[in-house]
């Protein structure tokens, strides 16, 4: 059966060609996003791969039904890009990687956090520079801070672990909390409000919903505490930028670690230094000394590919062979 991959990366290519050798498909490698233009990249294939920034929204999945697609498989976790009514009109089933290192993502969280506190990204550039002052490089400790911790499913229970072992409250927002889980981390669930009213440092680890997009705005803003760090190694759209950067403006966000942003498509994963950045909103976030802009990187260590590799392949020989698809999005989800 054959697979064609979008936005692909040298990376991807190579740990999913590594693993195809036990796997036996033929895995055809486009760079191009999926996008309602470029369709007929999929000809002939049964199958088409995507990553967080392709685009498969109606236009494009009845594109993709005429090319003769019969699955597509998200070689992610989030499935937010992917229009599931479309898709099983089509009778499209959509699989994807439902965990691939929840630790890689968790870890990641806590690098955004320490680098901000300590704002080594700030001290590396100054000592490159012969620069030794230690002024504005004040930090805090993190043993008795609280932390607001949205949404508590796989990366952010080993977030909440490795949190606890510095000695941090943690409070809890999630629409299913499990109170098992709190009890035996010694945490607290409670409501958005109270969560925004106490935290030092907010975290977002909910999906990207109709319910969840844009949740930090101006308002979520307002009812947080001064110097609030806010971290999202979620979606982008989980919080509305402008709103932020407005908060930052006025010194109400203390700091800001994102891992995503709303319009990343445009620029995460490209090497767009020879360009003119014409994106004003993502040129005033870079802007701030405060802030980390990275590129969607928190799945990125070895064992998340690997991991990813594996169940994607797995996804799609499960396919072929037309066993019961056991990472299937249902539209429920
Ligand atoms: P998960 O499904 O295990 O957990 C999500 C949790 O969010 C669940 O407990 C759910 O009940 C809760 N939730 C749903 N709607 C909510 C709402 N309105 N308010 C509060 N909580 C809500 O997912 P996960 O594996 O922990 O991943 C979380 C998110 O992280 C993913 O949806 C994805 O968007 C993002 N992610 C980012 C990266 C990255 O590289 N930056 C990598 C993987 C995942």
């Amino acid at each position: 059966m054959k697979a064609v991959f979008f936005g692909t990366q040298p990376y991807d290519q190579e740990s999913f060609e590594q693993l195809n050798q036990t796997y036996g498909l033929e895995l055809v490698f486009q760079t191009s996003h999926l996008n309602r233009d470029n369709v007929a990249l999929a000809r002939g294939a049964q199958i088409v791969c995507i990553f967080v920034n392709d685009t498969a929204d109606a236009e494009t999945i009845r594109g993709l039904a005429e090319e003769g697609v019969k699955l597509i498989a998200l070689r992610c976790a989030g499935f937010n890009n992917v229009d599931l009514k479309a898709a099983a009109q089509y009778g499209i089933p959509v699989v994807r990687v439902p965990a691939y290192s929840p630790h890689a993502v968790a870890e990641y969280a806590v690098t955004l956090m320490l680098a901000l506190n300590r704002k080594t990204y700030r001290a590396v550039w100054r000592t490159r520079d012969g620069n030794f002052s230690l002024h504005g490089l004040l930090g805090f400790d993190m043993y008795g801070k609280t932390v607001g911790v949205i949404g508590t499913g796989k990366i952010a229970r080993v977030l909440i672990h490795i949190l606890r072992g510095f000695g941090m409250n943690v409070l809890a927002y999630d629409i299913r909390p499990d109170e098992a889980f709190a009890a035996a981390e010694g945490i607290t669930y409670t409501t958005l409000e109270d969560l925004y009213a106490q935290s030092d440092i907010i975290t977002l680890h909910c999906p990207l919903t109709d319910q969840t997009r844009h949740m930090i705005d101006a308002a979520a803003i307002a009812r947080m505490k001064p110097g609030v760090m806010l971290i999202n190694t979620g979606r982008g759209q989980l919080i509305r930028t402008a709103d932020l950067i407005d908060g930052l403006k006025k010194k109400k966000i203390g700091s800001a670690g994102l891992d995503v942003y709303e319009e990343e498509a445009a620029y995460f994963y490209e090497d767009t230094s020879d360009r003119i950045m014409d994106d004003d909103v993502l040129a005033r976030l870079l802007s701030f000394n405060n802030v980390i802009v990275t590129s969607h990187q928190a799945f990125f260590t070895r064992e998340a590919l690997d991991n990813i590799a594996h169940t994607t392949l797995q996804n799609m020989l499960d396919f072929e062979q037309g066993k019961p698809l056991v990472n299937e999005v249902r539209i429920d989800q």
